[in-house]
């Protein structure tokens, strides 16, 4: 942190009062005019950090001409030349150089991809121009612009607190020091001896609000914050390897060892027992090893998870690492929040309830329209003494704004919680004048809300009106707890046990139906409180409250949060809800959208039980249908866990800054993009731009998706080298009886030419039909198990064995040559040859069209939805065009003319493979639903 020196303007500010500091930044309370604005944006740009420093593209690009793998290639090459094979080290040079720019696009389209999505989630930040509060992006701030900031925030310059309440600032980013820092306005003293970050009436940008609120004014943006100038050091964090990556690596280099060792076997074989030319086996073996080393496999896998990543951001789902896509294909347990994840957090507060009476409140949203009535009268503030309080009450303590509809908005709009806004729309059906109320009894303090206490507390200024200076809300158990009175035709009179039941009663009511309810209390702090406003903390304030009312809310479940839910049960993935609504509440949303299996009994835990249950307990009430209710948010820690310790891959959802743990701990954290804090969208390794949770499920499919695609990949281009090796098995059984049906070269135009656009087809397909009707991956379980090698060997690479052997003799036999007098040379030899590869070519068109759908048949309405198999298979085919009429190939490849017989032969061959797999699908589907 930078030591202060003489001209430091961060250090000249802290030592001004605040009217002076404001007067220093040429700014005052209500912010810069626009005109202001727009001459210092001139002056000093963008609120932005300059980027780092990338590497080179000429490096990036040359890299991958210089990994082992082409390193191995380069010296095959060099061997093949100089043992004057000048055809197979420039077909082995090709390939590396092919496969290199290939890779290169390839990381460089997958390095686009992750970029953009950088730029989706701009940063918003709440500012007062012109004496009007607005919600502008963070890049847009200059020096002098007034902010407001609350828990949760990023900071997004280095400020001047002009006004805080409980401010907590977590500075470890700047100076490493976990524990977090108060926070105040008043001007520091001793500036001298003080680092910038120990400066307790500045925040800084790249640091966040733990705690409280803050208003204050920008000092510094963009590079000149302190931040800004370490900004550079902190950008080159390396991306870490995705587990799937790295099981890549392992992956290719198994295949490449055992690629090596049987070109050698076959090397040995050749030479000492067949007895082949020294040179020939050389060539044989190096050929065998070049074919089978799976080049590309990693960038291609890199590409398709990025394409995922793409697809779901659209989805509203943003990744924020590559590895994530896997992870959330295997989640078994996603633990939601309730509030606007499962429903849509748009408040309309439908109900008031005091001691007296009950109301209903009609019009819905944030408009001000409907009323507030008593049966089929309209009553109005003025009419009930304990109704204006229980409005008023909870129109002060609220932090949130309505907006009426303007040129960009059609529909009414809120800044802040809508658990508050809709108190300000109930407050006007009832017609307070709040703007009045505002102006005559402003705030002087606020303790603000939290998540673990469940409520919160105004202090307001007395004008002599009001009968309470101080109003409390918050979670009706919460409330009624620190209440010691209640209000009740005009007179405060003391609570009774039987008083709080009824009140208990009420909200079951109204919990049982979904509805979520707050109470509100009002309290007269004495005079002398009032005077001492540092002596007003959440201990001595939020006691012997006076009960008012509840105030009833609506919140509707999202309407995709049913088929979602549904879409979970089916697919093995468990749901729990953890909310720090109350209970009944919970429970019944649940229900209403069919979050937990209805023929199971449903248990509803709350976080005071939580507290004292012993772990045994915890994991057997996880084996059911649970939901977790009252929670603090560091509870969620625990339940994640658990589930994790139960052998559970995890999603959680949070938006809070308590949250962070539990989103760290889970497998996969969630955080909100709308209602989230900063600090949360930081801990998270995905975050939902709508909020809606039937976005986890959509970006849930879509890792299954990948990972069946790679999967899918792998048997594409593992199949093919099972007909490539048998000629060379036959070759060596034989004892070179049968010569070999494939030259080397044809194993390399197969493998490095033709196969290359199917495959990377495969790894665009769109998740299967079905593919959330089997249960979540095991996390154990590998890319290639037994089952991916029984598909690729056994089953399409047997079959093409089968078929390219027998092309093999067919176009012999067509030329009147029997085994065991086979051509091994000349232009029979060649044309069979040219054959058999024609024919694996033919297979491998049906081994796309077929590893396609595992289980699905092909023939559905997305048949020709991926255009990039086609176009594969176009290619596949003209290359087989070019190798077998073009001379220049020809003599390259040692190919000949293919006639009409071979033609139509190789036409027929897909039409029997895909019948015999849509078959086993067929069979498949029916007798194994799961
Ligand atoms: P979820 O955890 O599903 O998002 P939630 O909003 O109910 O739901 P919290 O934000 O932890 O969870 O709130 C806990 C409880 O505190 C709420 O159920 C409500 O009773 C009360 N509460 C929520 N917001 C406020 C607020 N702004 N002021 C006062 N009390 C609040």
């Amino acid at each position: 942190m930078t030591k202060n020196d003489e001209n430091d303007e961060i250090i000249k500010v802290a030592q001004l009062s605040v009217e002076d500091a404001l007067k220093e930044l040429n700014t005052s309370q209500s912010g810069l005019t626009i005109d202001e604005v727009h001459t210092l944006q001139q002056k000093y740009g963008k609120n932005i950090f300059a980027k780092a420093k990338q590497e080179p593209l000429w490096k990036k690009f040359l890299a991958n001409f210089t990994n082992l793998m082409a390193i191995l290639l380069w010296v095959a090459g060099i061997i093949a030349f100089c043992a004057d094979l000048v055809q197979l080290g420039i077909a082995i040079w090709a390939v590396n150089i092919i496969n290199g720019i290939f890779s290169f696009w390839q990381e460089f389209q997958a390095d686009k991809a992750t970029e953009a999505l950088a730029n989706m989630l701009p940063s918003y930040t709440r500012v007062i121009r012109n004496g009007k509060e607005e919600k502008i992006l963070a890049k847009d701030l200059v020096p002098g612009d007034i902010v407001k900031l609350e828990e949760g925030d990023d900071i997004p310059a280095d400020i001047r607190v002009i006004a805080a309440t409980t401010a907590q600032a977590d500075q470890s980013s700047l100076t490493g020091e976990v524990n977090p820092v108060h926070k105040g306005a008043h001007a520091v003293e001793d500036v001298k001896k003080k680092n910038h970050a120990d400066l307790n009436n500045m925040i800084f940008s790249g640091t966040n609000m733990m705690k409280g609120n803050i208003t204050g004014v920008v000092v510094k943006t963009g590079m000149n914050t302190d931040f800004g100038r370490i900004a550079e050091l902190t950008q080159n964090v390396a991306q870490q390897k995705s587990p799937l990556e790295k099981e890549l690596d392992t992956l290719t280099k198994q295949i490449s060892i055992l690629a090596i060792s049987i070109g050698i076997i076959f090397f040995l074989i050749a030479t000492f027992f067949v007895h082949y030319p020294l040179v020939k086996g050389f060539v044989f073996a190096l050929g065998m090893i070049v074919a089978f080393i799976p080049e590309g496999l990693e960038p291609t896998v890199t590409l398709s998870l990025a394409g995922a990543v793409q697809r779901m951001a659209k989805k509203h789902a943003l990744i924020k690492r590559l590895s994530s896509v896997e992870t959330l294909g295997s989640t078994s347990v996603i633990c939601s929040d309730k509030t606007g994840t499962l429903t849509k957090n748009e408040m309309t507060v439908k109900e008031l309830w005091t001691l007296e009476k009950s109301y209903h409140v009609s019009g819905e949203g944030y408009a001000v329209r409907g009323h507030i009535k008593e049966g089929p009268k309209h009553v109005f503030a003025k009419d009930n003494d304990t109704l204006k309080e229980v409005l008023l009450g909870g129109f002060f303590a609220d932090n949130a704004r309505i907006q009426a509809p303007d040129k960009k908005h059609v529909r009414y709009q809120i800044l802040g919680d809508p658990t508050e806004a809709c108190l300000e729309v109930v407050a006007r059906k009832g017609k307070v004048d709040v703007e009045a109320e505002l102006k005559n009894t402003p705030r002087v303090k606020e303790l603000p809300f939290d998540s673990s206490r469940k409520m919160m507390t105004v202090i307001q200024s007395s004008d002599g009106t009001h009968r309470f200076n101080t109003y409390t809300k918050g979670a009706p158990n919460c409330v009624v707890d620190k209440c010691t009175s209640y209000l009740e035709h005009g007179e405060i009179k003391p609570i009774t046990q039987e008083i709080k039941d009824k009140i208990m009663r009420a909200n079951d009511g109204y919990a049982k139906d979904g509805l979520r309810v707050l109470a509100v209390a009002g309290r007269n702090l004495d005079q002398k409180m009032m005077n001492n406003l540092d002596s007003a903390t959440i201990e001595t304030v939020e006691e012997n409250l006076t009960f008012l009312g509840l105030t009833v809310m609506m919140d509707p479940p999202r309407a995709e949060v049913y088929k979602a839910a549904r879409e979970c049960r089916k697919a093995g993935i468990k749901v729990t809800m953890v909310t720090g609504d109350y209970g009944l509440t919970a429970k019944s949303i649940a229900r209403q959208i069919g979050l937990t299996d209805p023929d199971k009994p449903l248990t509803v835990i709350t976080g005071d039980a939580l507290k004292t249950m012993p772990d045994d307990e915890l994991r057997h009430y996880l084996e059911g249908e649970v939901v977790f209710a009252r929670m603090a948010p560091e509870q969620k820690y625990r339940v994640v866990s658990m589930y994790e310790k139960m052998g559970n891959i995890v999603a959680a959802t949070g938006d809070g800054v308590n949250d962070a743990p539990a989103l760290k701990k889970a497998n996969i954290g969630i955080a909100m993009g709308g209602t989230g804090t900063d600090v949360a969208k930081e801990a998270a390794d995905m975050i939902l731009t709508d909020d809606n949770f039937a976005s986890i499920v959509g970006a849930i499919k879509e890792g299954r998706g990948v990972y069946s695609n790679i999967r899918k990949f792998l048997i594409y281009i593992l199949n093919s080298n099972m007909p490539e090796a048998v000629p060379s098995v036959l070759f060596l059984l034989s004892g070179g009886a049968i010569p070999l049906a494939l030259t080397v070269m044809e194993i390399l135009f197969i493998d490095l030419g033709t196969d290359m656009i199917p495959a990377l087809g495969l790894g665009r397909e769109d998740p299967e039909k079905g593919i959330m009707d089997r249960p979540p991956r095991s996390p154990k379980d590998h890319l290639i198990n037994k089952h991916v090698l029984a598909k690729a060997f056994l089953w399409y690479g047997l079959i093409a064995s089968i078929i390219a052997t027998a092309a093999f003799f067919g176009a012999n036999f067509y030329r009147g040559h029997i085994f065991p007098n086979l051509p091994v040379v000349g232009w029979d030899y060649r044309q069979a040859t040219t054959v058999t590869l024609a024919a694996i070519i033919f297979c491998q068109i049906a081994a796309v069209l077929n590893i396609r759908y595992s289980r699905q048949s092909m023939f559905n309405r997305h048949f020709f939805k991926n255009s990039m198999i086609f176009i594969g298979i176009i290619m596949e085919i003209v290359l087989l065009l070019c190798i077998s009429y073009v001379p220049v190939f020809q003599s390259f490849f040692g190919t000949e003319p293919l006639n009409a017989h071979d033609w139509i032969m190789l036409v027929c061959i897909p039409i029997p493979l895909i019948l015999i797999d849509e078959l086993r699908k067929w069979i498949l589907r029916k007798n194994y639903k799961k």
